[in-house]
């Protein structure tokens, strides 16, 4: 996307904020859609193009694939104690909060292809850090949207058997799906919208996307990111989205935050991708929106994650790091607030003390 088209002066970012939470995402007819200019992902005539694009060079230089590099995860079990907060990057856009004593889980995708079926699709790169049966006790699940790189039948079945008590957090209509798969306890959210779950307060945030796990149920469910916070730390989660002009009132209404987890890959060819994932100069422009509102506090440990695990675009599968932190360089961020993370690792994420105090 033209970065450009995106800067708007603070009285059209204003008409467009009411317009998401009036419900201007709400399409006629019950689905959903993008509320600001530009908004209309492409139609199936590109779809095609893209994917002959795709095939054509792929074959047969890019199949070699660079992977991120490989960490063993240092995870708590059952838990971590109190005020410690750590994350653990386990593949894509699959996550391991541990909040003190609360464990959240987002996006948990753990099959070996991306898509309906097991034999065609997107097969990963890399293997998830952990398998599913190695997770520590579950209290949330965070789904951010319905496309398959996100939304894993196989996990979904395997978690709800093996964490019956844990609450799934999901935007709305998309509970249903979830509950069929055998999920018990889901909560359904629109954009702006909370829930609390014991000590943790999520809040589904707008992100610019689109959903579909068919041919005939294009944005038939919402697509969302995930405010969350407990105790005063407080994390971001922003799903799949291209850049759009909430991201400083989300960071204002939501913030500040300690850990912002921004997708950095996927975003190539350009004019396919611009209307439903950013690249990663757009990224970082993200995590300069979410900290814009708080400049007096420490900004967050930004996360890149959606890059080195399933290969759903032309991008070199190694270029999203270092076109990251290239830009990060070139706008003098504090080096040590951006992690690039092998699958796999855990960080500890420093908290403030006076915001776990004051909490
Ligand atoms: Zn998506
Ligand atoms: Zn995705």
């Amino acid at each position: 996307m033209n970065l450009r088209r995106c800067v708007m002066d603070r009285r059209e970012q204003r008409r467009y904020l009411v317009s998401s939470m009036t419900g201007a995402h709400h399409a006629a007819g019950g689905g959903f859609r993008n509320p600001w200019p530009d908004r209309e992902p492409h139609g199936w005539r590109d779809v095609l193009r893209v994917v002959y694009e795709f095939w054509l060079r792929s074959r047969p230089t890019s199949w070699r694939a660079v992977t991120p590099s490989v960490a063993t995860p240092a995870i708590a079990y059952p838990r971590a104690s109190d005020g410690n907060v750590a994350a653990t990057w386990i593949g894509h856009s699959t996550a391991l909060l541990q909040f003190g004593s609360l464990n959240v889980l987002t996006d948990p995708v753990f099959s070996q292809r991306a898509f309906p079926v097991q034999w065609l699709g997107p097969r990963r790169r890399i293997d998830a850090a952990i398998s599913l049966d190695a997770l520590p006790p579950l209290d949330v699940v965070l789904i951010s949207h319905n496309h398959y790189d996100h939304l894993d039948e196989p996990a979904v079945r395997q978690l709800a058997r093996a964490h019956p008590q844990t609450t799934w957090v999901v935007p709305l209509r998309l509970g249903d799906c979830i509950r069929r798969w055998g999920v018990r306890d889901v909560i359904e959210l629109d954009w702006w919208d909370e829930a609390v779950i014991g000590a943790l307060r999520v809040t589904a945030t707008p992100a610019r996307h689109t959903s579909a796990r068919g041919i005939r149920d294009r944005d038939q469910t919402l697509w969302c990111g995930f405010a969350i916070e407990s105790a005063g730390v407080r994390a971001f989660f922003a799903g799949d989205t291209a850049y759009h002009p909430e991201f400083t009132e989300i960071g204002a209404r939501c913030g500040p935050f300690d850990l912002a987890m921004i997708p950095i890959g996927a975003y190539d060819p350009r004019w396919f991708m611009n209307v439903i994932h950013v690249n990663p100069e757009e990224a970082v422009r993200i995590y300069q929106d979410l900290a814009g509102p708080y400049p007096d506090v420490p900004p967050p440990l930004m996360l890149g994650i959606h890059w080195g695990t399933f290969r759903l675009t032309t991008e070199p599968m190694d270029e999203p790091p270092r076109r990251t932190a290239a830009r990060w360089r070139e706008l003098g961020l504090d080096e040590n607030r951006l992690w690039i993370a092998s699958v796999g690792e855990t960080r500890r994420v420093a908290v403030t003390a006076d915001r776990v105090l004051s909490a």
